[in-house]
């Protein structure tokens, strides 16, 4: 399996790149990993088609994660035709919030009449949730709960795992979520001065070896920490890389 960054960037398009969006392919895996707001740009810009994307990840409700879905869902109907069904995978408050945000982008189409049939899955915490042929543990992490419950996921699929932080301050639950994995995206927005609710390098390097991903990548970094990557020992991403796993 592999999977595409189609989007690694913070919030503020920091270093030109696109929001928060990983486009995750297996055996019986389409899927993409949250869906910001420049999500519909990146993917069309990678012509990845968006047609054969079963499932859409939402790690929280902050735009730079969640903004693009309103594209993806009218482009799906208006331009796509799309007839295949689509799960919306997310923390509890999904159902509203993806109307809310709907309407907010688009007026009127809170009541749009889908093509494909949609379904707003929103996730067990703490627990097990299958969905398709992926097994995804959910876990709340440390970011800004107004746009919550804010969630890193650890991903189980075709006896792979993948950990994603999501946005998180450190928390021990990124042990979990990254303990082993084949592949660990974690946010790393600062080097070495602390921000609230968002990961510092330094704090994540003290527990890297409690966590020991087989393979870890940074993700969704500031300007500062993008200015600083060539003094890192640690991968990080870029839109387009393909990593296998
Ligand atoms: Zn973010
Ligand atoms: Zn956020």
């Amino acid at each position: 399996m592999h999977l595409q960054f189609a989007g690694c960037g913070d919030a503020f398009g920091s270093g030109g790149r696109f929001n928060t969006c990983f486009h995750w392919v297996g055996r019986n895996i389409n899927a993409l990993i949250d869906c910001g707001a420049t999500s519909l740009v990146s993917l069309n810009k990678l012509a990845i088609n968006r047609n054969a994307i079963d499932i859409i990840f939402i790690s929280h409700f902050h735009a730079d994660h969640i903004g693009g879905l309103p594209f993806f869902i009218l482009e799906a109907t208006h331009v796509l035709k799309r007839e295949r069904p689509l799960t919306l995978v997310g923390p509890p408050g999904l159902k509203a919030r993806y109307f809310e945000l709907m309407e907010a982008a688009f007026p009127g189409t809170k009541a749009l009449e889908l093509r494909f049939p949609l379904t707003l899955h929103e996730l067990d915490l703490g627990r097990r949730n299958a969905i398709g042929a992926i097994q995804v543990t959910p876990f709340h992490v440390v970011h800004d709960d107004r746009a919550g419950p804010c969630l890193g996921f650890r991903f189980e699929a075709d006896g792979k795992i993948i950990g994603f932080s999501g946005d998180t301050e450190w928390t021990d639950a990124l042990i979990q979520i990254g303990r082993g994995a084949d592949l660990f995206i974690c946010e790393a927005y600062m080097r070495d001065r602390p921000v609230k609710g968002h990961m510092v390098l330094t704090a994540l390097e003290r527990r890297l070896g409690q966590i020991r991903p087989k393979r870890l990548i940074l993700t969704h970094m500031s300007t500062d920490m993008l200015a600083r990557r060539g003094e890192l020992a640690y991968e990080t991403a870029e839109d387009g890389m393909i990593v296998e796993i």
